[in-house]
């Protein structure tokens, strides 16, 4: 993975995360205020109940009873601010409270004769022969504020509601937020039919920062590990890799190295065959122990022979090798990109940006995968040796893939100093080398090369590149399916 896929991966797990805890936290208090208003809802409605049940007793004394103890009554009940009666044959204080009592006798129970929600009272009547009551309530005392589950200064807004009007039993903060909670409903009795609404608002700072800061933190930790041990993994394959090819190389080299003194040897072997064969000729024509003489020609001969036999069979060897039996279809733009993978290393230190052409759809070819990486690597790692030489500005490397007919041709064209005409033709032959001295040239990587091409079926050439620098063409067979 690559520093932005990284970052992205960040991103998206930070944010995913970050998502979940916001959202857990704001459950959370949903929960909590849900929880809180029931509570509330339940304690208003149990003292409005109990407003009633205080009505209904009033209404079971007597005339004359104790007239008194009515009157004593918000003593016992803070709300209560104070307790009318209608004694038999009176009017009530207020024309419309008449039509309450009214109202009461028609439902049997305690009604709402007059709300001032504004003022924060409201008077709550039951009608009764031949004496009736009607209680003025206080709202803000008829709330039971040492069991209110709510904090008074707290962030909740609550009111009683009834119409257009309302009581506000406390403010809340008024924040400015996304996430606003709430709750509505009526008390639990129908003699005060008063909506309790509750509701809250959150801020963005009401998130917990804190718990999303530490997520952020350990996803940016972990992934950075990971990026970490992902980095030392590829440079441990990158360098086993190397290492691999580099083995391969060397088994190469080896066996380019017997073909040239398979080479230089032959002919002199030759020539000595040919010469024993005359000599022996000529001791025929000479006295005295001939057959003998004959006989040791011949044998030398043989000898000579065999030893050319040998050196024959050991440079066929050599110039075949099994490569046949290995040859199968490969990708040739993964052995491209598995070689810049290896060089990246390389190419960064140079400050070189390889410019690939034609190789999302790579054509199939037929090779042998690691072979044809090392003609790959050995092209490439030529083309940066040579690019090494002119100034970082002026290096350019460019790769393309192209199919011609049957075939695939590679090509590696460099910005670097080029080649020399005289040099041309003489490039691929075994340990012809420019490179001198400390730059370690074997001359054995284009002659190796070319003998694996041509293993392939295929052929490498080396040419000058426009408008300067050298260019290499590997041309493969494509694999049958392909072509
Ligand atoms: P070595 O790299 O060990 O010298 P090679 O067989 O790979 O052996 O290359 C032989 C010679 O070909 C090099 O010494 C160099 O002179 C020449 N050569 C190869 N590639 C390039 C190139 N891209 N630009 C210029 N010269 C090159």
């Amino acid at each position: 993975m690559r520093g932005a896929a990284w970052v992205m991966a960040w991103l998206l797990l930070a944010a995913s995360g970050a998502t979940w805890i916001a959202r857990s936290e704001l459950a959370a208090q949903r929960e909590a205020f849900d929880t809180d208003a029931r509570i509330a809802h339940r304690l208003l409605s149990q003292r409005a109940v109990e407003q009633d049940a205080i009505l209904a007793t009033l209404a079971l004394l007597q005339p004359g009873d104790d007239a008194h103890s009515a009157q004593r009554l918000p003593a016992l009940y803070p709300q209560l601010i104070r307790v009318e009666r209608r004694e038999r044959g009176a009017a009530w204080p207020h024309a419309d409270w008449g039509a309450a009592e009214a109202e009461s006798a028609r439902l049997q129970r305690a009604v709402l004769a007059q709300a001032r929600l504004d003022r924060g009272r409201y008077i709550l009547l039951r009608a009764a022969e031949p004496t009736g009551y009607a209680l003025e309530i206080d709202i803000e005392r008829m709330v039971p504020w040492g069991d209110w589950p709510l904090a008074r200064e707290g962030a909740v807004r609550a009111a009683l509601v009834q119409a257009d009007q309302q009581w506000i039993l406390q403010r809340g903060h008024a924040a400015a937020g996304p996430w606003t909670f709430e709750f509505s409903k009526q008390l639990a009795t129908e003699s005060q039919p008063f909506d309790l609404r509750l509701s809250r608002t959150l801020g963005w700072s009401a998130l917990p920062w804190g718990r999303i800061a530490i997520w952020l933190s350990a996803v940016a930790l972990v992934l950075t590990l990971a990026a970490i041990v992902q980095r030392q993994r590829n440079a441990r394959r990158r360098a086993e890799e190397l290492l691999r090819l580099g083995q391969v190389a060397r088994l190469n080299s080896l066996g380019e190295l017997a073909a040239g003194l398979a080479h230089e040897l032959n002919q002199p072997l030759t020539a000595l065959l040919a010469g024993a064969q005359a000599a022996a000729r000529l001791i025929a024509d000479d006295p005295p122990d001939l057959a003998t003489a004959r006989e040791a020609m011949d044998h030398a001969a043989a000898q000579a022979r065999r030893a050319a036999d040998v050196v024959q069979r050991l440079r066929r060897t050599v110039e075949q090798p099994e490569h046949h039996a290995a040859l199968r279809p490969v990708r040739l733009d993964h052995a491209v990109r598995n070689a810049l993978y290896l060089l990246e290393p390389e190419c960064r230190r140079h400050g070189v940006v390889p410019s690939v052409d034609g190789a999302d759809d790579g054509p199939t070819v037929m090779a042998d995968p690691i072979g044809l990486e090392q003609v790959v690597h050995n092209l490439l790692a030529n083309a940066l040796q040579a690019l090494a030489q002119v100034p970082a500005a002026e290096r350019r490397l460019a790769l393309a893939i192209t199919r011609q007919n049957r075939e695939a041709v590679f090509s590696v064209r460099d910005s670097g100093p080029g080649i020399a005409a005289e040099n041309l033709a003489r490039v691929f032959e075994p340990f012809f080398t420019t490179r001198a001295g400390a730059q370690g040239g074997l001359g054995l990587g284009l002659s190796l090369s070319q003998t694996l091409a041509e293993g392939f079926g295929g052929s490498l050439s080396a040419g000058h590149a426009v408008p300067r620098g050298a260019e290499f063409r590997l041309t493969l067979p494509l694999a049958p399916a392909a072509a």
